[in-house]
């Protein structure tokens, strides 16, 4: 393993977390873990299960960790969802978490493996191409604007200078959206670690009334 990885892994023990490195492996809980780097929080024993590719990029996996520091050490924690709700809306808020985390951790990731770089843009730019801008029915426009947006979230941080990120808010700007995506994007980086508040503001600058404040609440990990 590579010293920046180490030296993070020791960082998190320290703070009381078991980390497994799990190479080759995939996660019984997600199936994640063939094709990209994933990670699970096991609440009860406090262990951290990383899976990953055998010969998977350190950035990835440094990446991974980084998501347990703001979580956890710096006390983000994560989005949960009442008991009852439906399931799909529990998906729906894992994504959200995911993307109010990666508003900081790819941003970090890119800063120590600056190769990491092409792996988002590359990651961004799909998202891009599997999504339908000609569909301009209610549901493809929301379509549209949700892969903008939380795209958003990232690339003005992450790849400030990069084509993509041009082309995000080219087609953000065309939509109307730029306006009300920067300032989503500015709250959320505001927000830290406060995640009901960054969650106001995907709210607000998404305009989902779904998104909502009395199901979901901040688990500390
Ligand atoms: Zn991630």
């Amino acid at each position: 393993m590579d010293t920046n990885i180490t030296e993070l892994s020791e960082r998190l023990t320290q703070w009381g977390a078991t980390i497994e490195m799990l190479p080759g492996q995939v996660s019984p809980h997600t199936g994640n873990g063939s094709n990209w780097a994933s990670a699970d929080w096991h609440w009860e024993t406090r262990t951290y299960k990383v899976y990953f590719p055998v010969g998977y990029p350190f950035h990835g996996i440094y990446h991974e960790l980084l998501h347990l520091v703001w979580a956890g050490i710096e006390g983000a924690g994560c989005l949960e969802v009442m008991p009852g709700v439906d399931s799909r809306v529990v998906a729906n808020i894992a994504e959200f978490n995911n993307d109010l985390d990666h508003a900081i951790v790819i941003p970090r990731e890119i800063a120590i493996y600056p190769d990491a770089a092409g792996f988002w843009q590359a990651d961004l730019d799909r998202t891009l191409r599997e999504t339908n801008f000609d569909d301009r029915s209610h549901l493809g426009t929301l379509k549209c604007k949700m892969t903008l947006f939380r795209g958003w979230l990232v690339l003005p941080h992450a790849l400030p200078n990069y084509e993509i990120t041009a082309e995000y808010r080219r087609r953000l700007s065309v939509n109307g959206w730029l306006e009300a995506a920067d300032r989503m994007t500015a709250g959320v980086q505001q927000a830290g670690r406060d995640k009901m508040a960054a969650v106001r503001h995907l709210q607000s600058g998404l305009a989902l009334d779904y998104l909502n404040e009395s199901y979901c609440f901040q688990r500390t990990l």
